[in-house]
């Protein structure tokens, strides 16, 4: 049974029971708007775009876990902001051949994320309609509870850098998958991709049904970080975004960090953070440089001078015309 079957309302119909509820809705989905609460007065956004192509495919990630992903990327970004999540509002467009099934499947993953994540934060609305490829567009919602949001401008020399959550196993899993599942023609193997799963649950599960630290994120905030993102793009890359817009340096002791993927791989969604050289860091959180004089990142006191991570417009690009 395919969603060009059964039509927009029966499928809406199936899959809203499926998603996570928010504590926060006063009016649900049903009519033209939700309506939420905002305790403290201020509201963090942030939206995110997930496309069949450049950001996964069918067959490599299950409907499951494009859900997870989509949800687990927001989740973090609001994190990444020192808040908590609180409501998502989902848009996806699919082929209508696309089986009611898979949607189902992508509502179980959000279902699950958002529990695992963030328990109390569900889906509030959305919309439904169709495109050539499978497209989800996610907005996430969170509040701050009396806390400041920690932005990427605070970093001060003397501050300590730390990092919550793993660092490069996502892109290992993309590696592995892309190595041993994916073939020239862009065809994906079944059987690899279980496989893979099996030989490197860790690195796979990374990449495809990531667990960012979201609790570790407010915990930041109640310790007094300074400066904070979650790493999308890559340690270095992301850092060095931190750099930029604190008008300082970065400085990451590689022992500390590990190796080359830890330094530049992406997606891992871990939560980094600068804290004064006074604050008590959260027990997620391990140190892994310090915030010095200058510009730009640093490994062990020499300026790296790479990207240091993925741009999705310019990687994405290259990559397609090969
Ligand atoms: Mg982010």
């Amino acid at each position: 049974m395919t969603i060009g079957d059964i039509g927009e309302g029966a499928t809406l119909a199936r899959i809203f029971p499926l998603l996570p509820a928010s504590r926060r809705t006063l009016l649900g989905p049903g009519d033209d708007c939700a309506v939420v609460t905002v305790p403290d007065g201020r509201v963090s956004v942030t939206t995110d775009l997930m496309i069949e192509g450049p950001d996964f495919r069918i067959g490599l990630s299950t409907g499951y876990d494009i859900g997870w992903k989509a949800c687990a990327t927001n989740l973090a970004d609001i994190a990444a902001m020192g808040a908590t999540p609180t409501s998502l509002v989902v848009g996806l467009a699919a082929p209508p051949s696309t089986t009611v099934a898979f949607l189902e499947d992508i509502a179980r993953g959000f279902h699950d994320a958002a529990t695992a994540l963030a328990p109390g934060c569900g889906v509030v609305g959305g919309d439904l309609s169709t495109a050539p490829v499978v497209m989800l567009a996610v907005t996430a919602l969170g509040e701050f509870d009396g806390t400041e949001p920690v932005t990427r401008s605070g970093a001060t020399i003397g501050n300590r850098v730390a990092v919550a959550g793993s660092l490069g196993d996502a892109k290992r899993g993309l590696d592995i998958l892309f190595d041993r599942a994916v073939a020239p023609d862009g065809t994906v193997d079944p059987v690899a991709v279980a496989e893979a799963w099996a030989s490197h649950p860790t690195e796979v599960a990374a990449q495809l049904r990531p667990e960012p630290p979201i609790a570790a994120g407010r915990s930041a905030a109640l310790a007094g970080a300074t400066a904070m993102l979650d790493i999308s793009d890559g340690l270095v890359l992301d850092a060095r975004r931190i750099a930029t817009a604190s008008n300082v340096a970065i400085d990451f002791d590689l022992a500390a960090v590990g190796d080359i993927d830890s330094l530049t791989g992406g997606e891992d969604h871990a939560m980094l953070a600068c804290f004064p050289v006074n604050a008590t860091i959260p027990p997620e959180f391990r140190v892994i440089g310090r915030v010095a004089p200058g510009s730009g990142v640093m490994v062990d006191g020499v300026l790296f001078e790479g990207r240091g991570g993925w741009d999705p417009l310019a990687d994405y690009s290259s990559a397609s015309n090969q």
